[in-house]
């Protein structure tokens, strides 16, 4: 028998490892991945290209007028590999930057744009089989998806881990600044008065500092047949 599809809800501070366990879960249920964080840098990298958002200050007006030009997609490469599409460009590398990481967070907190991009992400999920990481997920964006997981790390670890990241890609930043950037981050998503990084009250929480990929994965996997087998004998 088919099993019938859920939603799956990932979220967490930032380079927390949401996205490998959400794309692992994706990968290993045939579900779709969505990375709500790349729309939150796609609109933060159209702005910063357009001059509305610099370090000083963010044009609110023009912004919020452009906000539905904005058409943000994925595509999955020849490497498999998920990647993200503004208004039909791939801009997967540059919205990747620390810069553009930064205005995201800023332009996180926005109303507006968190009400369009919440309502593309419903969206995206109604018929079901999604896995979406972020932070608002669990609590505003599928507050019913049946399955949600909530994971953290010490700042220090995940700052190694972007440092890592951004390394790999060719990139020479220094682990002071990306350590700075994830702090700054925390204490932007967690107190911003509109949807605050918080964990739903039915979410599984998992501190992965330590703990390998495989396990984190597997630790995943056991709550998905969990749930999924109650919901059929219900
Ligand atoms: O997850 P990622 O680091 O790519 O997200 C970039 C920024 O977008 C975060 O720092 C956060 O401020 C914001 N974000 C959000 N809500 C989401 C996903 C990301 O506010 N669901």
């Amino acid at each position: 028998m088919q099993q019938k599809k859920i939603n799956i809800a990932v979220d967490g501070f930032s380079s927390c490892g949401k996205s490998t366990i959400a794309k692992g879960l994706a990968k290993e249920l045939g579900y779709t991945y969505i990375d709500s964080g790349a729309m939150y840098r796609a609109v933060a990298l159209y702005a910063l290209r357009n001059g509305w958002l610099t370090p000083e200050a963010i044009n609110e007006e023009q912004l919020q007028k452009h906000i539905s030009d904005m058409v943000i997609t994925f595509k999955t490469n020849a490497r498999g590999e998920q990647e993200t599409y503004l208004n039909g460009e791939n801009v997967e590398r540059e919205i990747r930057t620390l810069e553009a990481a930064n205005g995201a967070s800023r332009i996180s907190a926005l109303p507006f744009v968190r009400r369009e991009l919440v309502r593309q992400q419903q969206h995206l999920g109604k018929e079901k089989g999604v896995v979406m990481d972020g932070r608002d997920i669990g609590t505003v964006v599928f507050p019913d998806a049946e399955l949600k997981l909530f994971l953290t790390a010490s700042p220090e670890v995940r700052a190694r881990r972007r440092f890592d990241e951004m390394k790999a890609r060719g990139e020479e930043p220094l682990f002071e600044e990306v350590l700075a950037n994830v702090k700054e981050r925390d204490l932007r998503d967690t107190t911003r008065a509109e949807s605050p990084l918080r964990k739903a009250d039915d979410a599984f929480e998992l501190d992965n500092s330590h703990i390998g990929i495989d396990e984190q994965l597997q630790w995943a996997l056991d709550r998905y047949y969990k749930i999924t087998a109650n919901n059929e004998q219900n």
